[in-house]
């Protein structure tokens, strides 16, 4: 199957209130145009080095999402540009953010990432420092932030009722931030192998890459 066959009978199947973010990380440039000829426009790439040397090659109208754990001195590299970060995890980052996007006079839409998964390896905030983020004066001064909802990734298992669980949690996170921020609308959860659980639980954006684009290296 070709990339524009995958990728739109994944999207044939996905609610339209998803947005799919098509992950090209590690793919070159032509596979990413082979996608964009579709009509595609939303990407998502895990290194800002990588991402802002595509985002310089490839048409200017795509929106290109930050999916991985970003460090805070690569900010200013994609603070132009950048449409969505997904995985903000400290106010450390989070000042950065507003710093350099303030540079640029405009304003950088982020999602938090919580931690949900069992393994300890994957990043990402609990409840209670969600909260005191949300709820610090720091966090209130920021003026070139738009917070635009959370994130997260399930545990790398084939038990589905897991993943389940973490998702109906992740969700359940999402619902008790929107009570105090009316305004957040996007909950990114569900990648190749688990968008089908997480979009059953209430995803209204999924990042796939491998069910598009083949495996990576
Ligand atoms: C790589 C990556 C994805 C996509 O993974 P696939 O299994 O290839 O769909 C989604 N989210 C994050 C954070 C990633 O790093």
């Amino acid at each position: 199957m070709s990339v524009k066959e995958n990728l739109n009978g994944i999207k044939k199947n996905l609610p339209p209130t998803v947005t799919l973010v098509a992950v090209s990380k590690t793919k070159p440039d032509a596979v990413i145009q082979e996608a964009y000829e579709t009509g595609h426009r939303v990407f998502g790439e895990n290194k800002v080095q990588e991402m802002t040397q595509k985002w310089e090659r490839l048409p200017k109208d795509i929106a290109w999402h930050m999916i991985g754990h970003v460090q805070r001195n690569k900010v200013k590299y994609m603070a132009q540009y950048v449409s969505l970060i997904h995985g903000v995890d400290s106010i450390r980052l989070l000042a950065e953010i507003d710093k350099q996007a303030k540079k640029h006079h405009r304003t950088i839409d982020v999602l938090l990432q919580m931690h949900i998964a069992e393994e300890e390896t994957k990043f990402g905030l609990d409840r209670e420092e969600l909260n005191h983020i949300l709820s610090s004066e720091e966090f209130k001064q920021m003026r070139n932030i738009n917070l635009r909802g959370l994130m997260g990734m399930a545990t790398f298992t084939k038990d589905k009722a897991q993943i389940r669980k973490e998702f109906q949690h992740l969700k359940k996170c999402f619902e008790e931030t929107r009570q105090k921020h009316p305004e957040i609308d996007t909950l990114s959860m569900g990648m190749s192998g688990d968008h089908h659980i997480a979009v059953e639980e209430g995803s209204t954006m999924v990042r796939i890459g491998s069910s598009i684009f083949g495996a990576r290296n």
